[in-house]
């Protein structure tokens, strides 16, 4: 499941170095259509059509603006200096599934902004080092919920993560809340999305537009989405919707306790390696 999970991390690098103010979010969509089929892969979101929907989704990306915090539609849309935007993206290759998605921000970022993203980026990262052989289902959802809530932010749990594989919404759910130690065995080979999505305005409310499937928070304020595919197994959460060396910093392995650290001494300062173990030394998870 590399290969679908770095096919998505290309779109996603690449509809975050191309997206501007002035662009609309069907350029953003194209973006993704020509890295899909660059690889030979396929979007599952294209047509797809869960319960809630009333219709097929149209469209290969998820672009949510603002207040909008998962499902946006990509279309006429002009983004402007200052939004906030999250985009969900998928690919299936040779019969498996990848599903990633990342909020940043258009131009000049507002700090309450930069804020919501970082929170969100850090409940991701949460979750994935709770997502270790042993561990259950609840201590991801409860590590996502303690980091939501510290920031003070509104959290929803009738959407989040899931089991990937042949599909892309498998068993089972993960919610972004919960209580440790409940819910199902992780066990090694188990592959889930871990997707926080966090409301700025604190308020556990959401509502759904017309089109039925923009989803925005109730209140107005807006919102933020972070999400990876993770394999549970015996190395610890090895996460696959990245480019190697992974291109971000939420996806960087945990250091394992009792290896010896790399530090800046252990190869020469101008080689790949080097910088890699440095980036892991001095971030880690
Ligand atoms: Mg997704
Ligand atoms: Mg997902």
């Amino acid at each position: 499941m590399r290969g679908p999970g770095r096919v998505v991390a290309q779109i996603l690098a690449a509809v975050q170095d191309q997206a501007k103010a002035g662009m609309r979010t069907a350029e953003l969509d194209e973006i993704a259509r020509d890295v899909l089929a660059r690889n030979g892969a396929y979007s599952p979101f294209l047509n797809y059509q869960p319960g809630f929907a009333p219709v097929p989704f149209p469209a290969t990306i998820c672009t949510s603006v603002n207040d909008a915090a998962l499902h946006g539609i990509p279309g006429r849309y002009k983004l402007a200096d200052g939004d906030l935007l999250s985009v969900d993206c998928g690919a299936v290759l040779d019969g498996w599934t990848g599903d990633a998605a990342v909020s940043f921000t258009i131009g000049t970022a507002r700090p309450a902004d930069k804020r919501l993203i970082d929170v969100t980026r850090d409940a991701l990262r949460a979750g994935i080092a709770a997502a270790v052989p042993g561990a259950r289902i609840g201590d991801i959802s409860a590590a996502i919920g303690a980091v939501g809530r510290a920031g003070g932010y509104g959290i929803c749990t009738d959407f989040g993560g899931h089991g990937v594989g042949r599909t892309m919404h498998e068993d089972p759910s993960v919610p972004n809340e919960g209580a440790p130690g409940r819910g199902r065995r992780l066990v090694p080979g188990l592959v889930i999305a871990i997707e926080p999505w966090f409301l700025a305005g604190g308020r556990d409310m959401y509502r759904i537009d017309r089109d039925g499937w923009t989803i925005r928070s109730g209140d107005g304020s807006r919102a933020a989405h972070a999400e990876h595919t993770v394999a549970v197994t015996d190395d610890g959460p090895q996460v696959l919707t990245v480019l190697w060396p992974p291109n971000d910093p939420a996806a960087r392995p945990p250091q394992p306790p009792h290896s010896p650290r790399l530090t800046r001494h252990s190869c020469p300062a101008s080689s790949k390696f080097s910088r890699l173990a440095l980036d892991i030394d001095t971030d880690g998870i």
